[in-house]
């Protein structure tokens, strides 16, 4: 089978910055087609769980008291692109709005709840690797993509 990243927290892995998970049903029909390697770029950085929200800001990752976390970002997003490599990596879903998994949108680097069109920092890395990502929005197209 093929090797496809995951966003850890969209397989129900209690990850995020609050130590909860963005789990979603939707993953389960990959796990019938696709062998799954789960990522999460901000824990595989050094950071706790939970910790300090973080958004991006003038290509800066500055979390919500203020410090600058742009190292441990790079730090999380370079092991997942040595995934890649390593194992041939060519899909990854990934969860949206997030300032390192973020596909589509990411918020505004104000912390005022506003999303912008964007890209996290693993996700712009991976895209420019040529990985194909997705989101839970596409989940079928990589269903069907295989
Ligand atoms: Fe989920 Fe990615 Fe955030 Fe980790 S860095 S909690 S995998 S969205």
């Amino acid at each position: 089978m093929e090797t496809i990243l995951v966003s850890a927290c969209l397989l129900g892995d209690n990850v995020k910055y609050d130590g909860k998970n963005n789990y979603d049903e939707k993953v389960e029909a990959l796990k019938e087609i696709y062998d799954i390697v789960p990522i999460c770029p901000e824990v595989f950085g050094g950071l706790p769980i939970p910790r300090v929200p973080s958004e991006i800001k003038n290509g800066s990752i500055i979390n919500k008291e203020g410090k600058d976390v742009t190292h441990q970002f790079n730090d999380g997003a370079h092991k997942v692109i040595n995934i890649v490599n390593f194992l041939h990596i060519k899909k990854a879903l990934l969860m949206d709005r997030s300032p390192s998994c973020g596909v589509t949108k990411i918020y505004n680097g104000r912390f005022n709840g506003t999303l912008i069109d964007g890209m996290g920092y693993t996700a712009q890395l991976l895209k420019e690797k040529g990985v194909k990502l997705y989101t839970i929005d596409t989940i079928d197209e990589l269903i069907n993509d295989k």
